[in-house]
This record gives C-alpha cells, sequence and structure tokens, in this order.
C-alpha cells in the first residue's frame, strides 16, 4: 500500500463513508468578508481535524480525487454550490458569493470555469513565456486576522495592494520563492504556508506604500465600481462589466506602445517605464509582474477618471476607431460618445448593447422612452427605432 493511501485510510478508520456522503458538515463556520471559496473549505477541514483534500473526498466522494486539484473557486458550479447549500444549511447565494464565478455579470459579462478570465488570476502555470501565477495575500491582514483566510479579492490581477495596509501583496515565499497556492501544503498546520519549505505566510514582510500614491487611489477606485457593478462616468451610470471590457482593452493598447499622456508612478518602475511586448495572445497583466501592474492599473484608472483624460490619451496616441474595433466585438455606448468626437464617426448601436440598456433601464425600474435614455444613458434613438425596440425587433 502507497503512503498516501495509508495516511487516507488511516484518517477515515472506523468511519462509514456512506454516511458521511450523505450527512451535513457537522461544524459549519459562516463566511468571513469577502472569503474565497477554497479558504472557507480549508478552515472547515481544520475545524475537523481533517486535512482539506480528505474532507472533501468524504463528502464528495461523486467528484472523485479531483475536487481539490481544480482551481475549486472557478471550477464550483451551480451542482456543487447546491451540494455545499446542503452540507451546510447555507442558502446557495452565500456559497455562490465566495466563488469567483459570482464577479459573473460585475467583472465581464461571463466567467469561464478554466484560467480564460481577463481580470482573474490564474492559479496555474500557462506556457513557458509566462510567469507562474498564484493566489496572492496580505501578510498585514492575516497578521490581525483572528482566523486566517484568504480574499476573494486576492485572485484579482487589480489587486496589487492591500488598500487597508497600505502595502503590496506576496504572491510567493520569502524563503524559497515558491508561488503560493492554496490547494497545496507542507503539512497540516499553520495556514497559509509555503509548499516546498513550509514558510508562514503570517511572517511575511510587507512592502509598504506611501499613502498620497494614485495607486492606492485607483485600487479602491476599481472596487468601488466592482462591488457597486456601477462605473459613474460623467454623472451617468454604466454597467461595470462595460467599464471593465475598456479598461482591458486599454491595457492591450499600452501593451503595443501607445502610452503618450500616461502617466506612470515612478517609483514602482525600474528606469520608470512599462515593458513593450510583442508577444501575441498574452494578456498584458500576464507578462507584469505586481509592481508593474501596480503602475499600470494607477496610469489607466486616471485616464478614466473623466472624459477630458480619455480624449487627450486618444487624440495623443491617434487612436482611431479601426484601432478600437478590431479587437473587441464592440464598443460600449458611454465610450462611444467622445470617442466620435476625436473620430468623426457617426456610432452604431451594437444588439447586445440595446440589450444592456434595456436592462438597465428595467432594473432601475425607468420608463422606455426617447427622454428617458436621453437623460440616464446619454443615447438618442429615434421614435421610429424606440417602437421597434419596444416590440422587441
Ligand atoms: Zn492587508
Ligand atoms: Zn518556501
Amino acid at each position: 500500500m502507497e503512503a498516501a493511501e495509508r495516511r487516507y485510510a488511516y484518517k477515515i478508520r472506523g468511519v462509514d463513508k456512506r454516511s458521511i456522503a450523505a450527512s451535513k458538515f457537522p461544524i459549519r463556520p459562516l463566511p468571513l468578508e469577502d472569503e474565497l471559496l477554497s479558504s472557507w473549505l480549508v478552515r472547515t477541514a481544520y475545524l475537523h481535524h481533517t486535512d482539506p483534500s480528505t474532507f472533501l473526498n468524504l463528502h464528495f466522494p461523486e467528484y472523485g480525487r479531483e475536487l481539490w486539484e481544480r482551481d475549486l473557486d472557478l471550477y464550483c458550479d451551480g451542482s456543487l454550490v447546491k451540494r455545499l447549500a446542503e452540507k451546510t444549511g447555507f442558502p446557495e447565494e452565500i456559497i455562490y458569493k465566495m466563488t469567483l464565478n459570482s464577479y459573473e455579470g460585475w467583472l465581464s459579462e461571463e466567467i469561464y470555469p478554466n484560467n480564460r478570465n481577463t481580470f482573474i488570476i490564474p492559479i496555474h502555470r500557462r506556457s513557458r513565456n509566462v510567469r507562474q501565477f498564484a493566489q496572492r495575500l496580505c501578510p498585514m491582514c492575516l497578521k490581525e486576522d483572528k482566523q486566517l483566510y484568504l480574499r476573494k479579492k486576492w485572485r484579482l490581477f487589480f489587486s496589487t495592494a492591500c488598500v487597508k495596509h497600505n502595502c503590496f501583496l506576496i504572491d510567493k515565499c520569502q524563503e524559497c520563492g515558491t508561488p503560493f497556492m492554496v490547494n497545496k501544503r507542507l503539512n497540516d498546520g499553520d495556514f497559509p504556508h509555503c509548499r516546498k519549505c513550509g514558510f508562514s505566510f503570517m511572517t511575511a514582510e510587507s512592502e509598504f506604500i506611501s499613502e498620497n500614491s494614485y495607486g492606492l487611489k485607483a485600487i479602491k477606485a476599481l472596487y468601488r465600481i466592482l462591488d457597486g457593478g456601477i462605473f459613474m462616468f460623467e454623472n451617468r451610470p454604466v454597467y461595470s462589466f462595460l467599464f471593465f471590457d475598456m479598461l482591458n482593452h486599454f491595457t492591450k493598447l499600452v501593451k503595443y506602445g501607445y502610452r503618450k499622456s500616461l502617466r506612470l508612478e515612478e517609483n514602482y518602475l525600474e528606469e520608470n517605464e512599462l515593458p513593450i511586448s510583442g508577444i501575441r495572445g498574452i494578456p498584458y497583466v500576464m507578462e507584469l509582474d505586481i509592481r508593474q501592474q501596480y503602475a499600470l492599473f494607477s496610469a489607466l484608472t486616471r485616464i478614466f477618471e473623466n472624459q477630458e483624460n480619455i480624449s487627450k490619451f486618444c487624440a495623443e496616441n491617434k487612436i482611431t476607431v479601426k484601432k478600437i474595433s478590431r479587437s473587441m466585438d464592440y464598443i460600449p455606448f458611454w465610450f462611444s460618445k467622445f470617442y466620435n468626437k476625436i473620430n468623426k464617426v457617426k456610432y452604431i448601436y451594437s444588439y447586445d448593447e440595446v440589450k444592456n440598456v434595456l436592462n438597465y433601464l428595467k432594473r432601475q425600474d425607468i420608463r422606455l422612452t426617447s427622454k428617458n435614455l436621453k437623460k440616464h444613458l446619454g443615447i438618442t434613438f429615434s421614435n421610429k427605432k424606440l417602437i421597434k425596440i419596444k416590440n422587441g425587433e
């Protein structure tokens, strides 16, 4: 018998596996503020004095041993959410909210169960050209936690620093450089620790950032947009995912060298520059380290502060309709307004956009009239077109 199997057998000796699979978790800790599902599962398992993968195997034998090997925070689909709700007696929403899937409709229109989400950090290696990514952590937050846990936002690329402690997040061991992964452990104590050398992340040293740095304000602004689901632009609400679409697009522009009037914070970059990349098909953020990402999102958030900054950036970099529409399926209406001013091209609303506008109005209980469309979203439709929209054409 293999060592691993023996350990497993020892841990469940004298226990009827089938009755465990059908029963609730005996101990059911409430999720903490912004807690990530995998973190909550680790805590729950340890409260049962069981190692996390054994715990999952016992309670969810139908998933086999694979469950813990995957990126559970993205992989947790409707049926697993339902099972976890049964196991805990919690409403499904509480479980769902801990998954990264819950960013769907907020961060992007769709969240994919694989590692291909624009702003979500993959925890697995993608290719040889790209650095190895991992779950991020703030050592200061861990030091203050009564119960140590991982935050959902620590899986986002623009979460480069902790806005509570004004310090950079870390994603690898300070002793041996190994990236941190929640599902890989050296031992069953001292969570979270380095899977290679056992270094406790709680004891890691933090690198602090000046509280006046715009980058910290930028992260706070991005969190406000994400949590609220709305981007307020020139006093008009825009769906947050339409904003993040455009933010993503601008990272591509910077990647290929459109950088005039981009205000990079100098203290965090070598030679005060971001690398210009030639690697196609790889998101720019994946080529940057945490400090470079910090400077990038700081500069981009500043551009999106107002119409003037966007116009200036587009004009100075000679960004044309062609350039933007080449890599985007559609251009959100909030962006089109001043963008048209630069390009002097009549803008045509796509079917998806009209659909989004209608959903928004419905959600806000606003009557569909020409006047309301103009007032709330700054777009004008002819009466003839309005009637067509009303009829669902
Ligand atoms: Zn912190
Ligand atoms: Zn280590």
